[in-house]
């Protein structure tokens, strides 16, 4: 549904309203929504939404039932499975000097809340994030990206279908409804973009206070160690590449390989990008698309300013301004300076770039932001430790990439620049939620021994306090 700018704030006011009826339902309500919003994805508009994707950017049919409903049809099992739990007050322990007291930690709903969602994986980064806030009882208004048009029509009507718009509503429409919708106070912001935007999203929440999840982007950097199988390594570096054609914010932005294997890491890496996609990528139904001109302009100046500094295209290289087609693209020779090192791909090309020690490994990761995701593909566990301890990461897989989003048992987010905040699970829950202390007296315990008027017999009980409890 469309609203005009003045209604934004009618829309937020009657979620307002509504957020303590929403709030204090039980479990077994925000089941019911959960379950009506899987249903929604699974049955009723999985086909609309497979058909939208395609038109928005050829995203194939495989792809959209793996990574944008079968992941939050996922989120919504497991949070159905644990939600009781999650609800329950959870008690804490009583220090002797509150004696006569009990503690417990209640997940309230923070309130209000948006979520703004990026293009990429459209209807998993608006649903994902939305089971989390009706998990932990909040209202929501979603905006998705204008950059995916028809997948964003297809949302509203499951929206308007599924909720009532003074609990959860859909608003569409470009960057000038996200920038309205961020003028209003709302008790928290959920933000999935780029670093740039998330400043943006940052800075208007401070205006009235609102906590934000930001869930950002980055330089994802993968390290293929000698030990390596590199025949394992590139099946997965292959296929998480040029998933959503490159268009993923943990896929793998750039290899570093040891030098020794530099050329084994081009020869497999060719055979299995025609194995995946054929001899010509153009035509295979398992490639989709860059997502508009703007993208696609930005990626091609990549790839230009890459050659015009004699990197070498190991592989593609070639595009086709008509379809937004760019061929999966391996580049090697590459200077620091060049846009490839210094800005997020998000796209289905590949710089690798050799080293021949550790530490200039650590070094080069350490100079630039931390990023959202680090791979390591090594047998040999010393170097990965090593990796690990020395170097700073939302993420990491080892030996594989991008399934660690997929386990929702482990929280899902980056650090600073790639992100602030964590997603999925309990993780999610807790992010839209207000772990609210409450302390509870049962009996007149010690502790009134030390209130006013602060005697000389009391100030040694507070002496004994600070020592003994
Ligand atoms: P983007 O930051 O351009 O846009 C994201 C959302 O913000 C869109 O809904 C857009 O309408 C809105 N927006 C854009 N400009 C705005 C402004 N000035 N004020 C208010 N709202 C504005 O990002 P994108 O191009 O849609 O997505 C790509 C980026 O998102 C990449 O950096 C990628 O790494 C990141 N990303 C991160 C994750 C994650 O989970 N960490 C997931 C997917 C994408």
């Amino acid at each position: 549904m469309n609203y005009s700018n003045n209604t934004y704030a009618a829309l937020f006011n009657s979620q307002k309203d509504n957020q303590f009826q929403v709030g204090n339902s039980k479990y077994k309500v925000r089941i019911q929504k959960l379950k009506a919003l899987k249903l929604a994805l699974e049955k009723t508009y999985r086909y609309d939404i497979i058909e939208a994707l395609h038109k928005d950017f050829k995203k194939p049919k495989v792809e959209t039932d793996l990574t944008e409903i079968y992941l939050v049809v996922k989120e919504i099992k497991h949070t159905i499975s644990n939600l009781k739990s999650w609800l329950k007050h959870q008690r804490v322990e009583t220090p002797i000097a509150l004696f006569g007291t009990s503690s417990y930690i209640k997940y309230e709903p923070k309130g209000v809340c948006l979520i703004i969602s990026p293009w990429n994986y459209p209807v998993n980064l608006t649903f994902g994030p939305l089971v989390s806030a009706i998990a932990a009882g909040n209202t929501v208004i979603l905006k998705p990206s204008e950059m995916t048009p028809n997948t964003s029509a297809v949302m509203a009507k499951i929206v308007n279908n599924v909720f009532d718009r003074n609990e959860v509503a859909l608003v569409e429409g470009e960057v000038e409804v996200s920038q309205e919708l961020l003028k209003l106070p709302f008790n928290h912001i959920f933000f999935t973009g780029s670093p740039t935007v998330g400043k943006i999203v940052m800075s208007a929440a401070a205006k009235h206070l609102s906590s934000v999840t930001l869930e950002l982007g980055g330089k994802s950097p993968t390290i293929i160690h000698e030990s390596a199988t590199i025949n394992a390594a590139i099946k997965n570096i292959v296929w998480g590449k040029f998933l959503n054609n490159g268009q993923t914010c943990i896929a793998p932005d750039y290899v570093l390989i040891h030098e020794s294997i530099k050329n084994e890491f081009i020869n497999a890496f060719t055979l299995k990008v025609s194995e995946y996609y054929s001899e010509n990528p153009k035509a295979s139904e398992s490639y989709s698309r860059v997502v508009n001109k703007k993208h696609f302009e930005r990626l091609v100046s990549y790839i230009e300013d890459a050659k015009s500094k004699n990197a070498t295209i190991e592989l593609g290289g070639d595009y086709d301004v008509t379809s937004n087609y760019i061929a999966p693209t391996l580049i090697s020779d590459i200077p620091d300076d060049a846009l490839l090192f210094e800005e997020e791909i998000f796209g289905p090309i590949l710089p690798i770039k050799t080293y021949t020690s550790v530490d200039a490994v650590v070094n080069y990761i350490n100079s630039k932001e931390k990023p959202l995701a680090l791979y390591v593909y090594a047998k040999r566990e010393n170097f990965i430790k090593y990796l690990i301890n020395n170097t700073r990461a939302g993420s990491t897989c080892v030996n594989s990439n991008a399934l660690q989003y997929s386990n929702h048992h482990l929280p899902f987010g980056g650090s600073n620049n790639s992100g602030i905040g964590k997603a999925h699970g309990f993780f999610g829950f807790q992010e839209f939620s207000n772990a609210r202390s409450v302390l509870k007296r049962h009996l007149p315990g010690p502790f009134y021994l030390l209130f006013p008027p602060y005697t000389k017999y009391k100030e040694k009980i507070a002496k004994a306090t600070i020592k003994w409890f």
